[in-house]
């Protein structure tokens, strides 16, 4: 997943490029919306409390949970299927397509299937396979990964749409977004009719019945898990709720913090496959339980990230997520979330560096549903990479002499003058600093910094109190 190019220079290519431009705004217009839901909402902070002891109280006993969960749904002819890895899941859900003679399967939006690069797996078994979210649709056609975990093309403006469906489906251009609903339309509908196989994520599985729940904005989740004959949805092995009250409770505070809505359009609740007298929905009814990653992260430091619902508010609100968009993080799980996640399920070599990317500000912790610790989270990240010998030398000495010299007053002060005989030399006449060699050209490439002062703050408050 992470390519030849290292973090600092994706950064760079992703500053260069028209993304940010395109990314920012949308973002922003999602914080605007949550807020208003927010507001909207008189006990929402309640029910993020709750949502967060939901999450957490699931993570304490998740096997217990698994174990409720497989029963029920297998009570309901489900069959669930345990997978260690990517690399088993995408075995068993091949083996389940290929046993049924299937060629042609119509997919929902899951991240889980993205993270184990699922549609690589079935096309190497020459299964053909068609995202059928319109975002991911319109990646797909692309040749693109999704930028965002529910916003998979936060990154392109609908000119950029009406290219790709020019270029890729032969139509005539067109940047209308009616007409652009209506062009995707008529090429996914044939396919969900003829597929032979459905494939979605899972937003979350509920213990207590074995039901799977799904939501969605456009309808295409309904059709996938609908019209073909077999239905395999992928689950985290994280995402479950343990009654269905509980699951009404995370589905509230999903919806109004992924998109502001009260309620997503479609709220799908598979239980079991199709039931005798049932007008629709599939002969076979698979859920593939996935952990790749998962039980390691359960036990480390960071297993408080587990209770991520994926609604994406974290990175709407960051704002290093708005300069520089989801693909520099070379993740399916981008921004504050994806920092902390992607080193978890892969390892810190070299995920750990994406949680550099981060002011600590903390805005996605006041943002985030569940209320995840993520600013403490991405600390413990970056303390973990630097205790693994992965923090670049320059910063492991610069931070030991720091250490040295802001814990000797004398020293302190000796530098400070330092700092501010250089400064004269370097900044401008506006005491702004524009240009600064070796590490610090990172920071003036893309902005000033004020040049020390000639008198530091403490110099001129004593004076003043002197005064
Ligand atoms: S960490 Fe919180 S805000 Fe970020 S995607 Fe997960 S639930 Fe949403």
């Amino acid at each position: 997943m992470s390519g030849p190019v290292a973090f600092l220079g994706r950064i760079d290519r992703a500053l260069a490029s028209e993304a940010p431009g395109k990314v920012a705004p949308t973002a922003r217009s999602f914080v605007a919306k949550r807020a208003a839901a927010a507001d909207a909402h008189p006990q929402f902070d309640e029910l993020r409390d709750r949502a967060r002891a939901i999450r957490m109280e699931t993570l304490a006993e998740l096997d217990t949970h698994l174990a409720r969960f497989a029963d029920a749904a297998e009570a309901v002819e489900t069959k669930v299927h345990w997978a260690a890895d990517a690399a088993e899941a995408n075995r068993i859900i091949v083996g389940i397509a290929l046993a049924a003679g299937a060629r042609t399967a119509v997919k929902g939006k899951s991240m889980v299937t993205e993270e184990i690069e699922l549609n690589e797996a079935l096309e190497a078994a020459d299964l053909e396979v068609t995202e059928t979210d319109l975002g991911e649709f319109i990646a797909q056609l692309a040749g693109e990964k999704p930028s965002h975990i529910i916003a998979p093309i936060l990154h392109k403006s609908r000119q950029d749409v009406g290219r790709v469906f020019t270029e890729e489906l032969g139509e005539p251009y067109t940047d209308d977004p009616d007409e652009l609903n209506a062009i995707a339309q008529r090429h996914l509908r044939q396919r969900f009719l003829t597929a032979d196989v459905g494939i979605t994520g899972v937003n979350l599985g509920v213990a207590e019945n074995g039901t799977v729940a799904l939501i969605e904005n456009e309808g295409n989740g309904r059709f996938t898990t609908t019209a073909p004959p077999i239905h395999i949805a992928v689950m985290g092995m994280e995402r479950i709720v343990p009654t269905m009250a509980d699951a009404a409770v995370v589905l509230d505070v999903l919806a109004r913090s992924a998109t502001g809505q009260p309620l997503s359009v479609y709220t799908n609740f598979v239980h079991g496959p199709r039931w005798p007298g049932d007008p629709d929905g599939p002969d076979e009814l698979h859920v593939v339980v996935v952990d790749n990653g998962r039980s390691a992260t359960l036990g480390s430091a960071t297993a408080e990230i587990l209770g991520c619902i994926r609604c994406g508010a974290c990175l709407n609100v960051c704002p290093v997520y708005q300069s520089i968009g989801g693909h520099a993080y070379d993740s399916v799980y981008q921004g504050p979330v994806g920092s902390v996640v992607s080193p978890g399920l892969w390892g810190l070599d070299p995920w750990s560096e994406l949680s550099h990317a981060s002011t600590l500000c903390g805005a996605c912790r006041e943002v985030c549903p569940i209320r995840i610790e993520i600013p403490d989270l991405l600390a413990e990240v970056r303390a973990q990479g630097v205790e693994a010998g992965m923090a670049p030398g320059w910063l492991a000495g610069g931070i030991s002499r720091y250490e040295k010299v802001s814990a000797d007053a004398k020293k302190w002060r000796r530098y400070e003058g330092l700092a501010a005989f250089g400064a004269r030399f370097l900044s401008g006449s506006d005491g702004w600093l524009k240009r600064l060699p070796s590490v610090g050209k990172g920071w003036t490439d893309h902005r000033d910094l004020p040049a020390p002062k000639k008198k530091p703050f403490r110099d001129r408050w004593e004076e003043r109190d002197g005064a």
